[in-house]
């Protein structure tokens, strides 16, 4: 087995693990593996070994990488995202993770409609979105507070070309688990208490939470999409 068949195993088996501990099915977690930095012929030889849900942060390089990785994978956008590289969203992403704002909510409405518009061969006519929350309030990250956040939903809910289907969260890094497990929770929390208001076109089933070093107790906060990536493909040359 090569390094990152192996590496792949572990992570997998570790959700499994993480699931069965917290009372919840295995295959209600997905595994997005974050290819970010590495090339397309390291994410290709992930493919192959049956991973098919890839998370990138950034819209250039994930236009460089995702035809060259090509076959049947899926691409998730979980990093910031600037309203005007919206347009390149449709067709490479089917699910975006970090919307918290209107304003880029309405400019990936208006790129599907386009891309609609000008029959882009799209998989889906509907993007899916979760909305970022920044619970701890970090300058330094995106996403919407927790006072906005019902209204900001409110008001994507009506867009006709996306579908909101959760939220996502990037807490404060700690090495302690326990603080970050304060964060899923929360998030998990606002998640159940958002869900039982139906609003309309608003599905709240996804919690998108939980990296490298703390899935596992993503997973048993309730994880629906953990965004893992170093713990498959190794190290990231930050340089
Ligand atoms: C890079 C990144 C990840 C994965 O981080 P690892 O620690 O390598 O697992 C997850 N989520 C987001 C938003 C990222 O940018």
């Amino acid at each position: 087995m090569s390094q990152l068949e192996e590496n792949l195993v572990n992570v997998r088996s570790s959700i499994t693990e993480a699931a069965q501990k917290s009372g919840r099915r295995p295959d209600d977690v997905r595994l997005v593996a974050v290819s970010k930095t590495m090339g397309a012929e390291k994410v290709a030889e992930v493919l192959r070994s049956g991973q098919t849900l890839f998370g990138e942060n950034k819209v250039q390089e994930a236009r460089e990488k995702i035809p060259l990785v090509g076959g049947d994978a899926e691409w998730h956008m979980i990093g910031r995202l600037q309203k005007n590289k919206a347009k390149y969203i449709p067709g490479l992403f089917t699910t975006v993770h970090s919307v918290d704002s209107f304003e880029l909510a309405e400019a990936l409405n208006l790129a599907m409609a386009n891309a609609l518009e000008r029959g882009k061969g799209l998989k889906s006519e509907i993007l899916h979105i979760l909305i970022q929350v920044n619970i701890a309030m970090e300058e330094s990250k995106g996403g919407a507070t927790e006072t906005e956040l019902i209204n900001l939903i409110k008001k994507i809910s009506i867009l006709s070309h996306l579908k909101i289907k959760g939220l996502m969260i990037i807490p404060p890094y700690s090495e302690n688990t326990e603080e970050t497990r304060a964060y899923f929770k929360k998030l998990r929390q606002l998640r159940d208490k958002i869900a039982v208001m139906k609003l309309p076109n608003v599905d709240m089933e996804e919690l998108s939470m939980g990296m490298s070093h703390d899935f596992e107790v993503a997973i048993e906060e309730g994880a629906t999409l953990v965004r893992v990536g170093s713990a498959i493909f190794g190290e990231r040359n930050t340089a």
